[in-house]
């Protein structure tokens, strides 16, 4: 599972003014291209890593990198074939280069290699080439390709019914064939699909391995369907090769031998694809919580899959940050406190809770489906027995957030839309750290706690579900960011800055969130109903007393919260009913507070925030380069540093991976 930007969407207008001075130097923004702004971060503390340390991560790196074609190739047949074209075109190029056609070309080459293929990364939306076919064809002959070629790639580029949609999500259609992704060879269907893994599914297995998870299905000239599974002398066994070859450098380098066990797991799985070598791997890396370094490496998460099974490949390398995991740290060894003091009905708490174990990381490289676009947050391994039976690890990419808080500073997001200037410096001086504990509390506390009453079916509350489980451990964490407990803990140093983030999160969920939904549409997604739910209720049930407000200033919109404690008390409130709708498994009482304030859009306030954030002009999506390490050998080929720079613009750094890191499938 991962979290993305969007959840932090709001904080990343604000960052402590400290911070900003320290990193005067330090040029985060380095392109901007369609709805796209594309980031760096930093690697603070890379340098202060043993030498064994700074290869082991520059081994992982390299083992990250080369599998970047393999998702490139999952996400959509024709996208490296197509990369290839239009990166030699690209590079060959001599014309004019303000000739509209050439910049409208750029624009798309850029936006192809954001979303790893032809699809835009979050609408999963076929791109629309702003160029002429006439320029596309000029460019593709002049590489040297034939018509035939040409003219095939000109209709995967421009005719807007082939491939359109990455993964398919609508009710009662095929998701397999209307789906654009390439986890299914042609011709096949979802019954075909279904009818396969239901034959290979054993129902009293009590741990059953991610069927169909390193694979792609295809269904053969005599109709026989079978997987192609990713591993050495198998599909992709080349990058697979390579991923292998980094990690037996990497193994050398291991901190400890739970460390080295775990690298030689992941090894044998993608020596032999089998999947009870991934769980063993998984539950070998998911009780390693000593090690300084960490990485994934494989096919992790299936939000690319319309059914949910195939693992897109991705790979996050990166090391402890421990000055802010004694926060997270803190936070879970209270976990019990927490739970006794929550305000729920005694009889939905739980007698015995334990804090996720959860840490705060470093990341060194993003790569695979986690780059450009990357997740603040991940909570791994996904497979729901080894998570029950071995825990999981919760983590958060904390110089990340640093960059995109960094990067939004001054975007002016708050000048429009936060109330007045004292409100302004409370977020300034508040929100960074308060929106960072609210994840922690979120993700270490909030989840685990509570209990379902004897007999009550967990998908009880169906469709609503992951909604009111969001809101659920988001209204924990909002209810206890605001107490004593908190400054106690030595984790917040004011008992008054919370309040930076209970101002944040109403004015984003009455209010900014909506500017991701277009005009006249519903919100949908889960986090954002979520949100929404909260803000509402607390605002509609708190109307009597005022205590959150709508303020016209000059014509514009604004909220003022008038009484933070009480404010306190109606999350308290929401929190004790959501769990009781989540114990006894009231799904009537679910719909009912789902459908009434999760979902409708006031089309007034919508086309408001609409108009007012697009006069800001913020890209909505974001995403990141990454640094480049480099090995440093002394004379007799030694090892003897690894270096980082952060110099490669997003262009160069594309073009270079496509460069080094490709090669024939097979
Ligand atoms: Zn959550």
């Amino acid at each position: 599972m991962k979290k993305t930007i969007f959840a932090a969407l709001a904080v990343a207008a604000i960052a402590p003014a400290t911070m900003a001075e320290n990193n005067e130097k330090f040029d985060y923004v380095v392109d901007r291209f369609a709805d796209i702004e594309v980031l760096r971060y930093k690697v603070p503390d890379f340098e202060n890593l043993t030498l064994n340390q700074k290869a082991l991560v520059y081994y992982l790196t390299e083992a990250a990198l080369w599998g970047r074609d393999i998702l490139w190739d999952q996400n959509c047949i024709f996208n490296l074939p197509l990369r290839n074209a239009l990166e030699m075109a690209y590079a060959g190029y001599n014309g004019d280069p303000n000739d509209p056609d050439y910049r409208a070309f750029e624009k798309y080459l850029k936006q192809v290699w954001f979303g790893n293929g032809i699809h835009h990364h979050y609408s999963m939306d076929k791109f629309v080439p702003e160029f002429s076919r006439e320029f596309f064809r000029k460019q593709l002959s002049g590489i040297g390709l034939q018509p035939s070629s040409v003219a095939i790639f000109e209709d995967i580029v421009f005719n807007p019914d082939r491939v359109a949609k990455r993964v398919n999500q609508a009710d009662g259609v095929d998701l397999i064939t209307t789906s654009a992704c390439n986890f299914y060879g042609g011709g096949i269907t979802q019954a075909e699909v279904e009818a396969f893994y239901n034959a290979k599914k054993d129902t009293t297995d009590l741990t059953p391995v991610s069927y169909g998870l390193n694979s792609r299905l295809v269904k053969d000239s005599d109709g026989q369907i079978r997987e192609q599974v990713y591993k050495m002398g198998g599909y992709y066994s080349n990058h697979i090769g390579k991923i292998v070859e980094n990690l037996e450098q990497a193994k050398k380098y291991a901190e400890n031998d739970a460390q080295r066990k775990t690298i030689e797991l992941l090894i044998e799985f993608y020596r032999t694809g089998s999947l009870e070598k991934f769980d063993e791997y998984s539950i070998e890396w998911a009780e390693d919580t000593a090690s300084k370094v960490d990485f994934i490496n494989g096919f992790i998460e299936s939000y690319g899959d319309p059914l949910g099974m195939k693992g897109s490949w991705e790979s996050i390398v990166n090391f402890k940050n421990d000055k802010a995991s004694h926060r997270t740290e803190v936070i879970s060894n209270a976990a019990q406190w927490f739970e006794d003091h929550s305000p729920v009905d005694p009889r939905f708490r739980k007698d015995k809770v334990k804090g996720v174990s959860a840490k705060v990381i470093t990341a060194a490289i993003l790569a695979g489906d986690s780059y450009p676009s990357t997740p603040i947050g991940i909570n791994l391994p996904n497979s729901n027995w080894i998570r029950a039976a071995h825990g999981s690890k919760s983590v958060t990419l904390e110089n990340i957030t640093e960059a995109y808080d960094e990067a939004s500073h001054g975007n002016g997001f708050n000048e429009e839309f936060v109330i007045d200037q004292p409100t302004r410096d409370l977020l300034d001086q508040y929100l960074f750290i308060t929106d960072n504990l609210h994840t922690d509390l979120h993700e270490c506390l909030g989840h685990g706690s509570g209990r379902l009453l004897p007999g009550v079916d967990p998908d009880a509350l169906k469709a609503h579900g992951s909604t009111l489980e969001e809101a659920r451990a988001d209204l924990f964490a909002l209810y206890y960011l605001a107490d004593p407990k908190l400054v106690e803990l030595g984790v917040l140093d004011n008992p008054e800055a919370y309040k930076a983030e209970y101002y944040k999160y109403i004015l984003n969920g009455l209010m900014t969130q909506l500017m991701r939904i277009e005009p006249g549409k519903d919100v949908e997604e889960a986090h954002m109903r979520n949100r929404k739910l909260i803000a509402e209720w607390v605002y509609e049930k708190g109307k009597p007393e005022n205590v959150i407000e709508y303020v016209t200033i000059d014509g514009k919109t604004f909220i003022r919260i008038n009484d933070y404690q009480r404010l306190r008390a109606l999350f308290g409130e929401l929190l004790a009913e959501v769990q009781r709708i989540k114990s006894e498994g009231d799904y009537e009482a679910g719909r009912n507070l789902v459908e009434t304030y999760a979902v409708k859009v006031d089309p007034k306030i919508h086309r408001e925030v609409l108009d007012r954030y697009a006069r800001l002009s913020i890209a909505p999506y974001k995403g990141f380069v990454n640094p480049v390490y480099t090995p440093v050998y002394d004379n007799d080929g030694n090892l003897v540093d690894v270096t980082i720079a952060y110099t490669e613009d997003y262009p160069m750094q594309m073009l270079r991976y496509s460069r080094d890191y490709s090669m024939p499938i097979r």
